[in-house]
């Protein structure tokens, strides 16, 4: 929930003193709010509808890392107003994805948890980060276990859960279920015993607006959504499965699913030495609709070859930087530069209004570059 500053708004609206602008305030008050904010190659997504509901995906990174990814988004939380998180997804219970958990939950109210289930996987931080959640702040909320076919109920958006421990939905979504062109010689490959492959998947509209959510989703989740039909859907945002990353350490971003989406925008939430990398950037590029790929920081698997525009990158690293110009090793997380560490403190996020006529605009908050991309006839 937000906190409440549009009655006074209306306040001064009434009396005539904003008049001029309440035309141009209202048209933004229209917008669902989205921020992807940068915890260096881990998961963390907020979004605020017009009337201040709020989801979070995703809580970033534990142990050393716990202050700066909560403090980051903490300063998504504050810059949009909220007094508390209406909604929490947990994709999964890896480190990047869970371990910033209890860390924000010291700071801000978290009214309802929605998550996979069990763990599959039971060691790493990820794991006691899993413990934590399921005997000390799970019991104080609400906590519901996703499946898919699911909605998750926010004013104004229609969001489906897709994927959710392991399994994926048997009809189509709403506008989906058409042969997909792209699926020919993908098959299913060794299972993922991984949390990875648990991961709840979202699509989410608002209105026209469509984004597609999957967390760290991995190869069969993706040809089992994808083919033979398409149950998915279209998407005009990609938020890149598993931080861009593809092969050979994480099977993500299968050719059928991404190029199925015809996103029009791919976002990539990479760190400077996680995701983002060749083979993953490939599809992506490659991708038919694709208009733009953001990426929330340069990444040295990616290099100076398969990068975007300095404009379109949230977070740049200051400083002297081995930057291999066409990598070609692309083991996690060993790239062939040597390593440069992650940035500390204060980050930079992207920022994402969009509207029910299906426009939306992104804002890079560390250069204030933005992009419009409007509403495509149907
Ligand atoms: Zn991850």
């Amino acid at each position: 929930m937000r906190a409440n500053i549009s009655v006074a708004f209306s306040v001064l609206v009434a009396a005539g003193v904003l008049s001029g602008t309440a035309n141009a305030q209202g048209a933004a008050d229209e917008a669902l709010e989205i921020y992807i904010i940068d915890v260096e190659g881990g998961g963390g997504a907020l979004f605020v509808t017009p009337n201040g509901e709020s989801l979070l995906v995703d809580t970033g990174n534990g142990g050393d890392n716990a202050a700066r990814d909560s403090g980051r988004i903490m300063a998504a939380i504050r810059d949009a107003g909220l007094e508390r998180l209406d909604h929490l997804i947990i994709t999964h219970y890896h480190g990047d994805h869970i371990g910033g958990l209890a860390a924000l939950a010291e700071q801000v109210q978290i009214d309802h948890y929605i998550d996979h289930g069990e763990n599959i996987q039971q060691t790493g931080s990820g794991a006691q980060a899993y413990e934590h959640y399921l005997a000390e702040l799970a019991p104080r909320a609400r906590r519901t276990i996703a499946r898919p076919g699911d909605t998750i109920d926010m004013t104004g958006l229609n969001i489906w859960v897709a994927a959710s421990a392991g399994d994926i939905i048997d009809t189509a979504l709403p506008g989906a279920g058409q042969a997909n062109p792209y699926c020919e010689g993908y098959d299913p490959i060794a299972p993922d015993t991984s949390e990875n492959g648990q991961s709840v998947g979202i699509r989410m509209d608002y209105g026209e607006f469509t984004l597609a959510h999957l967390g760290d989703l991995t190869w069969n989740g993706e040809i089992e959504l994808a083919c033979p039909t398409n149950k998915f859907g279209t998407a005009d945002i990609y938020l890149a499965n598993h931080h861009a990353q593809r092969r050979p350490a994480a099977m993500s971003n299968a050719e059928p699913l991404v190029y199925g989406l015809q996103s029009r925008v791919a976002i990539s939430t990479n760190g400077i030495r996680k995701g983002a990398q060749v083979e993953a950037m490939k599809v992506l590029f490659s991708a038919p609709g694709v208009e733009d790929i953001w990426q929330l920081h340069f990444s040295q698997f990616s290099g100076q070859e398969y990068t975007v525009p300095g404009a379109f990158i949230a977070n740049r690293f200051e400083g002297e930087m081995d930057v291999p110009i066409a990598p070609t090793d692309y083991q996690s997380p060993e790239p062939s530069a040597p390593p440069i560490p992650p940035h500390e403190g204060p980050a930079n996020w992207l920022k994402i209004d969009a509207w029910r006529d299906g426009t939306f605009t992104i804002t890079n908050t560390r250069n204030g570059f933005a992009k419009t991309y409007h509403a495509q006839p149907n």
